[in-house]
């Protein structure tokens, strides 16, 4: 079997910066994300990739994610002309993305509709479960992944150069999602690959169960507005600050919820439009005439005079806001304003990288009199049992795994756990 080779450019021991390499025998070179790093994590510069940007072929896209797609303006500017694949509904929200993300990096206006309508030009969106064909004979089949609205997972089947040998089959998790998660489908069964490169970021937890994560989120929320203060959740705009829009309003939440993010509401926008990538439960309640993401006391912060007002509001209520990890965004006006209150609670619900206010807030490494609660259930990412079942879910166990996107006691924890499914387990 001709192996391809693989290198892994990013988010091998750590959770963030995603970007891998692979070169074929046939001279094809592909990249699976061009991801920014945050926290501590490594970003390796373009000039010390093994190929130049400009001899690169192909980059496929799993999920609209900044730290997956970050670095894609930096790449066509490095020279990167060739094709950009990913599914539909990361087309749809990964240029709005990376929009958001221009705007901080110094360029003016128009070098940014030109970075766009660059982008724009170079990407495609594909259909989950075809097979299509790339240069030499290689194929790939992209497989619903379950993270975000329009996460994949991609199989890439490499042929054989020999008549003797056999066809190299690779799967790239990207980063998987848990079963029930709301709006978005359970993750797809993956088919059986010679190699497997698997996320791990939570390879050595086990959340708890999405009845049992929204009870104790009620919960919290109920004591924390008890004594009329402010619950502050930071959130990803993409992903999680949907899911928590959708489980606020099943709760039937009664206090004034502020979405204090033009990103998260653009975002939340073309989720509701992308109505046919929803699950069967969230179709099910727009039928009956209860929109998913919206409801009677939810409000929207678009502007940033908004955000100013809202900084001085002393009712009870509940303000979502990005960043995810606090590195940035109106989160860090918020917290400034409110985290020396005792009467206030910030919820973490997202995955902290080393390095980040969030995690600093969460290690008490940060004077806060505000309370600090981790609500580690509420994750994007699978669990060890979500990661092993989904391996032990494939026809065949693959041949090897290797472990990135985690930290090492997370690659170490599931490495061990995976060898009693496949004698090749890496852990770079
Ligand atoms: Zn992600």
């Amino acid at each position: 079997m001709t192996h391809p080779q693989i290198t892994h450019l990013g988010a091998v021991q750590c959770v963030t910066g995603s970007c891998h390499l692979i070169e074929t025998v046939s001279n094809i070179s592909i990249i699976v994300d061009c991801g920014i790093s945050q926290g501590d994590d490594p970003s390796i510069p373009f000039t010390r990739f093994p190929v130049p940007p400009a001899e690169i072929d192909y980059l496929f896209l799993t999920h609209a994610h900044i730290d997956h797609i970050g670095r894609v303006p930096d790449l066509i500017d490095a020279g990167f002309d060739g094709e950009i694949i990913c599914t539909h509904a990361t087309k749809a929200l990964f240029i709005p993305m990376l929009h958001d993300a221009l705007s901080f990096t110094g360029r003016d206006k128009g070098a940014i509709a030109r970075m766009e309508e660059t982008i724009d030009d170079l990407s495609g969106g594909f259909e989950l479960h075809e097979t299509f064909s790339l240069k030499r004979g290689i194929k790939f089949k992209l497989g619903n992944a379950g993270h975000i609205l329009g996460s994949c997972f991609i199989r890439f089947l490499f042929p054989a150069l020999e008549k003797s040998e056999l066809p190299c089959t690779v799967i790239f998790s990207g980063d998987l999602g848990c079963t029930d998660t709301p709006i978005l489908p359970d993750p797809d069964r993956p088919e059986s690959c010679d190699l497997l490169i698997l996320e791990s970021t939570y390879g050595d937890r086990i959340h708890s169960s999405r009845k049992d994560r929204v009870a104790s989120l009620k919960q919290l929320l109920d004591r924390a507005l008890a004594d009329n203060g402010i619950v502050y959740i930071p959130a990803f705009s993409l992903g999680r600050t949907q899911e928590l829009i959708y489980e606020l309003n099943r709760m039937g939440t009664k206090v004034p919820v502020f979405v204090d993010s033009s990103l998260g509401l653009k975002i939340t926008k073309i989720y509701s439009e992308l109505e046919e990538f929803w699950d069967s439960d969230a179709k099910k309640l727009k039928e009956k005439g209860d929109h998913p993401l919206d409801f009677k006391t939810l409000y929207s912060v678009e502007r940033y005079g908004g955000h100013k007002r809202l900084l001085d509001i002393k009712s009870p209520a509940i303000i979502i806001a990005g960043s995810g990890m606090c590195t940035g965004g109106r989160i860090l006006d918020h917290l400034e304003h409110g985290l020396d209150d005792p009467k206030n609670d910030i919820f973490f619900v997202g995955y902290q990288a080393k390095g980040t206010l969030g995690r600093r807030i969460i290690e008490k490494r940060v004077p806060v009199k505000a309370g600090v609660y981790s609500l580690s259930g509420y994750s994007a990412h699978a669990d060890q049992k979500g990661l092993v079942d989904w391996v032990k879910s494939m026809p065949e166990p693959p041949e090897e795994i290797r472990l990135v996107y985690g930290e090492d006691d997370a690659r170490r924890a599931l490495a061990g756990v995976l060898s009693s499914v496949c004698r090749g387990v890496i852990v770079s």
